[in-house]
């Protein structure tokens, strides 16, 4: 039996973590959910429509593993099968944190794929990060799709939708929230500058082996940290690491539009020159 926190901690977990999404800019509104295990079979989650930036410990509601509210006031949400079908794939994790992160969001709306590998910590740390999808919210069919992808990853996006992360705290699992968000930012802001050089390949599966040994995943993909490209997927090993373009238009783009200044795509793409083309582009439009 897993030794877990007083019921007291954990509530005060979910207060000040749901708290945080919202202050983060993680969800808005009544978005979002988060809970944690309780006991082997009781499961502690916030309630339906309640506002996360003002969390009370009365919007806090204890289930059973069917969905069965246990105790507490108001109701829990429909959202709160993905969390289950979570809890039930992966013995392993205690919390799940659910968000609409709005950099990830725009990617999945963009149509453009975050499963790339692009900063050390998060190969590290989360792999490749899929997106699902899409699928109407609260359905069985959302939940299920949910929890099969996170047998192999402890973080998922929902087309046009939100993220869904698990981890052995609720800590550890906003930990992996923030760095979905912080990600997709860094890569939002290296496109608008021009292009997203991935990690070399070998590099890519050296860091997620030695993530895998060093901080543990979901158990599928710790069983594959030895293998050969660990459980990266093959668009990541694939990738040279030089930019080669890839169909998701993750690498350099042949040509990039520099944001209010040329509604029109303009210059072929060069890091050098780069300045150079950019003030030349501000005369030309000035010009015009
Ligand atoms: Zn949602």
């Amino acid at each position: 039996m897993t030794r877990r926190p007083p019921e007291r901690q954990l509530r005060d977990d979910l207060l000040r973590f749901g708290r945080l999404c919202y202050e983060r800019h993680l969800l808005v509104a009544l978005d979002g959910n988060l809970s944690v295990r309780l006991s082997d079979d009781l499961v502690l989650c916030t309630q339906a429509g309640c506002h996360k930036g003002f969390l009370e410990d009365r919007h806090l509601v204890v289930i059973d593993l069917s969905g069965k509210k246990v105790r507490g006031e108001g109701e829990p949400t429909s959202e709160m099968a993905m969390h289950l079908a979570a809890y039930r794939e992966r013995p392993d994790i205690e919390a799940v944190v659910h968000a609409h992160p709005p950099m990830c969001i725009a990617f999945t709306v963009a149509g453009i794929s975050m499963a790339r590998c692009v900063l050390p910590e998060v190969v590290l740390t989360l792999g490749a990060v899929p997106t699902l999808d899409y699928t109407t919210t609260g359905t069985s069919d959302l939940a299920t799709q949910v929890g099969r992808a996170l047998r192999s990853h402890d973080g998922v996006m929902m087309d046009r939708h939100g993220a869904v992360c698990v981890g052995s705290s609720v800590l550890d699992a906003f930990c992996k929230l923030e760095t979905m968000e912080h990600t997709a930012k860094v890569m939002k802001w290296a496109r608008d500058l021009g292009q997203v050089q991935e990690l070399p390949a070998a590099e890519a599966v050296h860091l997620r082996s030695m993530g895998l040994k060093r901080y543990g995943g979901p158990p599928e993909a710790v069983a594959k940290a030895d293998a050969a490209g660990a459980d990266l997927p093959a668009a990541c090993l694939g990738c040279s690491g030089c930019g080669t373009p890839t169909e998701t238009g993750l690498a350099p783009r042949a040509t990039f539009s520099v944001a209010r200044v040329s509604a029109t795509p303009i210059l072929p793409q060069s890091q050098r020159h780069l300045e150079d083309e950019v003030r030349k582009a501000v005369a030309e439009h000035l010009r015009s």
